[in-house]
């Protein structure tokens, strides 16, 4: 029998883990990038003897990516392999405090308790609540399509509605955590969590409070050679099952006949498939893709998530305190995310993130120097003047880093490369340039996201940041899993 023709549109992670599991369902796959090489946010690039590391720098759940070489029979230490880190992140508080988010809950509670003066058993609850959370309620939703009556009937669901509490959907997280801990800076430690996902911890619901279990409880990891090797990994991983790549080649139309997908137009050219899957931004995907302007509209009465400005640094000299993630806060954290999202510009005296792979592969910066990858969040692209912004991202990133480190940072800068909203968007093709997709900054957001499928054509699906259960890399190779789900029991239902 020959086998069913499968495209995907995008080779983001959720793109690449898609067409892993359908060739392993016996689906001859086909994935269409329009850039020049594989994994969507996921890139790298050298600049002046550093190694940089484009997009996302935190990884966790590597489960999800153990599951893929599981599922397709390929052991994955041959493709890729990575290493559990001790501290998850370094926070510098504005008042000079210091703490280690240790990734062992006792030395954790111990270290906010001995740091933050926060008692260790307040930690020790949240922790184990977060959890509670995860396993309940956060099973049901990154596991399963919210769309199909199949999902409320499963007997899974009575135990996650009995664990949600309505606290957890009408107050913010930030109320909650403010609740939860004694001191103002545990609160903002654990309100950075809503960022996650590019929302305000002041309106997105306390249920984002599950988040700090996958990196606290569950671990904080580095893959080896930086997060590039996870892409590189699922383009070798789904080679090997026989999954055919076509990267320069932009997807201009999905095609349709009536109510059933019918393949894709490139070049001009109309190529054939039973099944399309969609990693593009589902924006886009309607408005270019389907030509279908009105879909594209109902895709925006959800807010789009923040967007960030980075600024790769070169850095002529290392910094013994820092750790591969460090956090600098600063002390007006509600006014920076009113004016990400209310006034739609970066904050005076934003929040600062500095990564630093040359702490893990000294080969990613010349000996003795470091490769700073410094992120400010920022809204996002709605027209603003991006270069008057960037500059003052900077202005602000260098004068925090300076106070914090005791060091003229700006003197030790060699070299610089910059990434803001308009070039997020220009690259990855992410609709304003919005990191992941959609906020959660509503009460109800998690359920109003895209579904993974077409509810009027048959055979289309949409995977990634944009859909359903979300962006960033765990939630999006669960939606890759939601997607080949959904077409093994279409499959069936065909077959019967
Ligand atoms: P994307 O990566 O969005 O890729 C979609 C692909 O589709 C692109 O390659 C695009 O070129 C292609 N495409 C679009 N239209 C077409 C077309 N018409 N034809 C052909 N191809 C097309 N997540 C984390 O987990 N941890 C982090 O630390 C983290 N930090 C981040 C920092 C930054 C700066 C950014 C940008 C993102 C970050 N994220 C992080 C989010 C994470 O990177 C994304 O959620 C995830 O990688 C998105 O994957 P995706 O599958 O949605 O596809």
């Amino acid at each position: 029998m020959q086998s069913k023709k499968a495209i995907i549109i995008g080779s983001g992670v959720a793109g690449l883990a898609s067409a892993i599991r359908l060739a392993v369902q016996g689906f001859e796959v086909s994935v269409y990038e329009k850039n020049a090489l594989p994994g969507g946010k996921i890139a790298a690039f050298n600049n002046d003897g550093f190694t940089f590391d484009a997009g996302p720098s935190l990884f966790t759940q590597p489960k999800n990516i153990e599951e893929l070489f599981t599922l397709a029979g390929e052991p994955i230490e041959k493709y890729f392999t990575y290493k559990k880190l001790d501290i998850a992140c370094t926070y510098f508080f504005s008042n000079g405090k210091v703490a280690q988010a240790y990734t062992n809950k006792n030395d954790f509670a111990t270290e906010l308790q001995q740091q933050l003066h926060e008692p260790a058993e307040n930690v020790h609850a949240y922790l184990n609540q977060s959890e509670k959370l995860y396993n309940y309620i956060g099973h049901v939703f990154l596991n399963h399509s919210l769309h199909r009556r199949n999902t409320w009937l499963h007997k899974r669901i009575f135990n996650a509605v009995k664990a949600l509490k309505f606290g957890y959907i009408f107050q913010s997280l930030s109320t909650y955590n403010h609740k939860k801990f004694k001191t103002p800076e545990a609160a903002q430690l654990f309100n950075r969590y809503a960022t996650y996902n590019g929302s305000s911890p002041y309106k997105a619901p306390a249920m984002l409070s599950l988040i700090p279990h996958l990196e606290q409880n569950e671990g904080t990891f580095y893959p080896d050679g930086g997060m590039i090797s996870i892409s590189n990994a699922l383009v070798n991983l789904a080679k090997a099952k026989g999954v055919k790549f076509y990267c320069n080649t932009t997807v201009q139309r999905i095609i349709h006949h009536e109510s059933k997908v019918a393949g894709i137009v490139v070049n001009n050219e109309n190529i054939f498939a039973d099944v399309v899957i969609s990693n593009a931004d589902v924006y886009f995907t309607f408005k270019h893709l389907l030509n279908n302007q009105r879909r594209a509209n109902m895709v925006l009465k959800q807010e789009r998530s923040s967007s960030a400005v980075i600024f790769y640094w070169g850095i002529k000299k290392q910094f013994k305190q820092l750790q591969l993630h460090n956090v600098f806060f600063n002390n007006a954290y509600q006014q920076e995310f009113t004016d990400i999202f209310t006034n739609k510009t970066i904050s005076t005296n934003p929040t600062v993130y500095v990564n630093i792979t040359s702490t893990m592969d000294q080969s990613h910066a010349p000996l003795g120097m470091q490769n700073w990858f410094v992120m400010v969040n920022a809204p996002a692209n709605a027209g603003q003047d991006w270069e008057q912004l960037v500059q003052k991202a900077k202005t602000a990133a260098i004068q925090t880093l300076s106070t914090h480190l005791n060091e003229p940072i700006e003197d030790i800068i060699i070299s610089e490369k910059i990434l803001d909203p308009v070039l997020i968007e220009a690259q990855t093709a992410s609709y304003m340039g919005s990191l992941y997709g959609t906020s959660s900054n509503s009460k109800l957001a998690a359920f109003l996201r895209h579904p993974n499928f077409s509810s009027t054509i048959k055979g289309l699906y949409f995977c990634g940041g944009s859909v359903h259960p979300g962006g960033g890399i765990p939630l999006c190779l669960h939606g890759a899993k939601i997607v080949s789900n959904l077409i093994a029991t279409s499959n069936k239902a065909t077959l019967h």
